[in-house]
C-alpha cells in the first residue's frame, strides 16, 4: 500500500520519514517558549508544539495565552528553525491561527467536531488529528475522512490513548492501533505517550514501544520545571529526560529499519 508522504516546508512524515514533535502543554510566556524551542532544536526535534487555546476540564484552570502565545511560539520557531503545531478548538479561529501555525492540531475532545473537521478540509496545511478518548479505530479513521473528503488530504493521525477501566494511568495507550491503522490506512500516525500515559516515567518506554510498533512520528510534552507547569506537569519530561529520549529514538529507528519485518 503506497503511503501518504506529507511535506511540510521540506520536512516530511510518512513512508520512511519520521517527524518529532515536542513542546510544552501550554505556551506559558515568551521566555518559556524560547527556552523550550532551544532545547527542542538542540535535541533534533522538528516541530514545536504548544497550546495557545487549551481545552481544560475545569473552566477555572489556565485556558492558555491565546493569540499572543501563538505569536511568541512562531517567533521562537523562526529563531530555531522549527515548524509550529497548535490546537484549534473553534473553526472561527482558522484564519487567525493560519498566520502562526504550520500544522493545525485537533484535540481528542474535538475529534468528532464535524463542523471543525469540514472547515479544516478547506485549508491545505496539515491537520494533526488526535484520537478521541472513547473513539474506536473506525471512528478515528472516519473523522480523518471528513477532512480529506472536504478537500484536505494532509492528515496526520495521533494515537494519544483511550479511556479504559484502568485508573493507574491517565489513559491506556492503544499500541494495537498503530500497526492496525498502518494496515488499514495510508495516513501517517504519530504516538503521543505524554497523554497516552499521563505519567512522566512511562513516557520514554511507551514512546519507544510506539516506534517499534511502526509510528511515523512522536509527540512529547516537555517543561524546564514540570512541577511549576500550568498544565500537564506530571506527564511533562525534564529536559534531561528529553535528551535521553531523543538519542534513544535515533537508535530505535535504526534498529527498526534493520528488522526483517520492515523489509518484507
Ligand atoms: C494536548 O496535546 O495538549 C492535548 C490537550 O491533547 P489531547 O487532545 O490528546 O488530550
Ligand atoms: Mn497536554
Amino acid at each position: 500500500m503506497k503511503k501518504n508522504i506529507i511535506d511540510i516546508k521540506g520536512r516530511k512524515i510518512g513512508g520512511n520519514h519520521f517527524l518529532r514533535f515536542a513542546g510544552p502543554c501550554a505556551i506559558e510566556s515568551r521566555e518559556n517558549i524560547f527556552e523550550i524551542a532551544k532545547i527542542v532544536k538542540k535535541c533534533g526535534g522538528d516541530v514545536l508544539r504548544g497550546g495557545g487555546f487549551k481545552p481544560r476540564t475545569s473552566p477555572y484552570d489556565f485556558q492558555g495565552l491565546g493569540e499572543i502565545g501563538l505569536k511568541y511560539m512562531k517567533e521562537a520557531a523562526e529563531k530555531y528553525d522549527l515548524l509550529v503545531a497548535s490546537e484549534i478548538m473553534d473553526k472561527d479561529d482558522i484564519d487567525m491561527m493560519n498566520r502562526y501555525v504550520d500544522i493545525f492540531q485537533v484535540g481528542a475532545r474535538n475529534m468528532q467536531n464535524f463542523s471543525l473537521l469540514k472547515a479544516l478540509g478547506k485549508v491545505q496545511k496539515p491537520v494533526l488529528l488526535k484520537r478521541g478518548m472513547s473513539a474506536t479505530v473506525h471512528e478515528f479513521l472516519m473523522a480523518a475522512e471528513y477532512i480529506i473528503y472536504h478537500g484536505n488530504p494532509n492528515v496526520i493521525l495521533c494515537e494519544r490513548g483511550i479511556r479504559t477501566f484502568e485508573t493507574a494511568t491517565r489513559n491506556t495507550l492503544d499500541i494495537n492501533a498503530i500497526p492496525l491503522i498502518k494496515l488499514k490506512s495510508t495516513l501517517p500516525i504519530v504516538i503521543d505517550a505524554s497523554h497516552g500515559t499521563g505519567v512522566r516515567d512511562l513516557v520514554i518506554p511507551i514512546t519507544l514501544a510506539g516506534l517499534m510498533a511502526g509510528a511515523d512520528g512522536m509527540m512529547v510534552e516537555i517543561h524546564p520545571e514540570p512541577e511549576k507547569a500550568l498544565s500537564d506537569g506530571p506527564q511533562s519530561l525534564y529536559f534531561e529526560d528529553f535528551k535521553i529520549l531523543m538519542k534513544d529514538i535515533k537508535k530505535t529507528i535504526e534498529f527498526r529499519n534493520s528488522l526483517n519485518i520492515n523489509k518484507k
